[in-house]
């Protein structure tokens, strides 16, 4: 999270913080607050580095729509790590609304895989389906990859 997210903090729920194990898994952070971060200038390094997909975008060319971000559908898009397949965070039902399914479809035509993960759960384009405690393995063209679901 940071000042650029405009009032967003979703990822302070839904997201592990490696350097506060105690944060709730699927739930808020204990330093969450109405304004943001309660310490926001001595936060963890990785809540310090970490921009999803909608924040990474707002600097590009093509920023994703206001509609899609994440605290407006209850979902985070995070590229994997070969940028070549986006991991999208949320509950089943956010998952399945209209306009997260349309912008996966869309991805999705472009040759993009796919990855919803819902708590432990994930159901991924390539692989179906499948349960997972923080990582799904995706078999690719170019070998194994292991793709963190629950990350920061
Ligand atoms: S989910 Fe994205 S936009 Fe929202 S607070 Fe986290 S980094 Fe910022
Ligand atoms: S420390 Fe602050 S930025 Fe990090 S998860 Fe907690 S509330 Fe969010």
């Amino acid at each position: 999270m940071t000042l650029r997210c405009d009032g967003c903090r979703l990822c302070c729920k839904l997201l592990d913080v490696a350097e506060l194990p105690t944060k709730p898994h699927l739930g808020w952070c204990h330093h969450a607050c109405k304004q943001g971060c309660a310490i926001y200038d001595s936060r963890p390094k990785s809540c310090q580095d970490y921009e999803c997909l909608w924040l990474q975008s707002q600097t590009k060319p093509q920023p994703l729509s206001p509609d899609l971000r994440p605290d407006r559908i209850g979902v985070i898009f995070d590229a994997t790590a070969d940028g070549k397949g986006i991991v999208a965070h949320g509950d089943r039902d956010r998952l399945q609304r209209r306009i997260v399914q349309d912008f996966l479809s869309r991805l999705r035509s472009q040759g993009v895989t796919t990855i919803e993960a819902s708590g432990d759960h994930y159901r991924c384009a390539k692989l179906g389906r499948g349960q997972t405690g923080t990582h799904v393995t995706l078999t690719s063209p170019v070998g194994e990859e292991v793709i963190p679901v629950q990350r920061r």
